[in-house]
């Protein structure tokens, strides 16, 4: 969006970075395993498009969204991978599904009974069967459940690629609810593999389950955070024979400063009162720009150091204070790196009692994004 670009807020995505990490993560699992790049809620934040590119370019062979329209956007770009869609979509949705080569995620005998009555297309569906192992968000969790399906799954319109389950707690430096989550996905394959249906997919990992059991990767493994350069926890990072980079970094410039005298205040509800004369510039982003509120008392980085953020987060503006006076237009950067100093996803997760992943999935459209 073209008209989004006039003005100093932006977003740099380094693409080398996410194809680097890419192929040293493939590195670090079986050569057999396939790789699915998990490019949902636009590619946390990256973009989609650009990012299910490069991924493809790097090596992936599939890709992961969580919508039916997310997967819709990726085809209407040309983009012929197969690809997941990994959350419910509706019945009434089907012949979407088969129009544009999707492939759902199935786990109720009754929605495969009321998607016959709405699918007009003689091609089959293609689904995988997600199975609940221990996150009790979506999925067939007891055998009974999966005998209700079976016979449903020997009719022609349907055409069953894959397996799957999600882990909990796979970034978790207690391992013991994993490995029950693990075992009874391999007790869940065996159902599978006793009714005579041979399966090209099953997949489990995560970005924290491939980094820590690659041996446990299965057919396909289904990468988010660490393609973006995020690790799924310190330990992680420090057990993985080597680094990922991160790609995104958030910058903006300062667009008006002045000095306060002592007792001024700043923003709204008087939330900052000056002690002494300070130079405060306003930077222009904002919560609705993906800033959130939370992140008052964040610093930012100007001329390679830290600054606070002063008062409350505005929609559209922030105030920083300033040691001394500096040009407008001097580059201003909320996420990453100036000189010696960065400020990290991790940082601000942690200030605001999140993970990394949801910070650049939350910044808006209206920041534009540049590609290196
Ligand atoms: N698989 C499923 C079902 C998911 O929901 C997600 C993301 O939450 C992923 C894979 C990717 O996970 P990660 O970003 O931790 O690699």
């Amino acid at each position: 969006n073209t008209s989004m670009i006039h003005r100093d807020a932006w977003v740099e995505i380094y693409l080398d970075c996410i194809e680097e990490n890419i192929r040293r993560i493939r590195g670090h699992l079986p050569r057999s395993t396939q790789f699915m790049a998990a490019v949902k809620a636009n590619a946390y934040g990256h973009g989609d498009i650009q990012i299910a590119k490069i991924a493809l370019k790097a090596g992936a062979d599939l890709l992961a969204v969580a919508l039916l329209s997310e997967a819709i956007v990726l085809r209407n770009q040309g983009i012929k991978a197969p690809i997941l869609v990994l959350t419910p979509v509706l019945p009434s949705n089907v012949n979407l599904a088969i129009d544009y080569d999707l492939t759902l995620t199935v786990f109720q005998a009754t929605w495969l009974k009321e998607m016959r009555q709405y699918k007009k297309s003689t091609s089959p569906l293609k689904i995988h069967l997600k199975m609940d192992t221990g996150l009790r968000r979506i999925g067939i969790r007891e055998k009974r459940e999966w005998l209700e399906i079976l016979p449903l799954l020997r009719y022609q319109d349907v055409n069953l690629e894959g397996v799957y389950t999600h882990f909990a707690t796979a970034n978790s430096n207690d391992t013991s609810y994993y490995d029950k989550q693990y075992a009874r996905f391999e007790e869940m394959m065996e159902w599978v593999k006793e009714a005579g249906i041979s399966i090209p997919y099953y997949h489990c990992a995560n970005s924290a389950s491939s980094l820590r059991f690659p041996e446990k990767a299965l057919d396909v493994v289904r990468i988010g955070v660490a393609m973006f350069g995020i690790y799924p926890s310190q330990q992680i990072k420090e057990e993985i024979p080597f680094s990922l980079q991160p790609a995104l970094s958030l910058h903006s410039k300062i667009a008006h400063i002045k000095k306060l005298k002592a007792g001024d205040f700043v923003g709204y509800d008087n939330a900052y009162q000056a002690e002494d004369e300070e130079w405060v510039a306003t930077i222009p982003i904002g919560y609705a720009d993906g800033w959130f509120r939370c992140f008052q008392g964040m610093d930012v980085l100007i001329d390679g150091k830290k600054m606070p953020i002063i008062s409350k987060i505005c929609m559209d503006q922030i105030m920083v204070k300033l040691p001394c006076k500096y040009p407008l237009g001097t580059q201003v950067t909320l996420i990453g790196r100036q000189g010696k100093e960065e400020i990290t996803l991790y940082d601000l997760a942690e200030h605001i009692g999140s993970v990394p992943q949801e910070i650049p999935s939350m910044i808006t459209y209206r920041v534009p994004k540049i590609y290196y």
